[in-house]
């Protein structure tokens, strides 16, 4: 599957296990495919759309520009939605990336809510981002 700015899923999928891995639940760890398969699953479930603002990954389409520039000229985020934590840390420190603490959300949003915001403080602020950006 490519998307509007022919960045295969696959593709997405391995920068954004590249990116978790080091503190993912252990069936992701053992096998980078079922993370594949829980990302895509994920994306048909919240019909590919952020978990939080409701807008689709690709942030050209709302945004007009991308983020995070990379040494090749392209950038690299803003391209498919990210993995999410909905709880990133606890008492213990972080927590891990594991299917039941995962939804998936757009860069703005995931950078917006960072460490800063619950899930629910930010379900609302999502939707409000929805009022500006989408008017739904
Ligand atoms: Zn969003």
């Amino acid at each position: 599957m490519v998307n509007e700015n022919g960045v295969s899923l696959d593709k997405h999928c391995k920068s954004v296990y590249q990116r978790i891995k080091g503190n993912c639940c252990d069936e992701w760890k053992s096998n980078r495919l079922t993370f594949y398969g829980w990302y895509k699953d994920r994306l048909a479930k919240q019909e590919v759309l952020c978990e939080y603002c409701h807008l689709r990954g690709d942030t050209m389409l709302h945004y007009k520009r991308r983020f995070r520039p990379n040494r090749k000229g392209g950038f690299n985020r803003g391209l498919h939605l990210e993995v999410d934590r909905r709880i990133s840390k606890d008492k213990d420190g972080p927590t891990k990336y594991e299917p039941t603490n995962c939804v998936l959300a757009c860069y703005p949003c995931n950078n917006a809510k960072s460490d800063v915001f619950t899930y629910d403080e930010f379900r609302q602020i999502g939707e409000m981002i929805c009022k500006v950006k989408k008017g739904c």
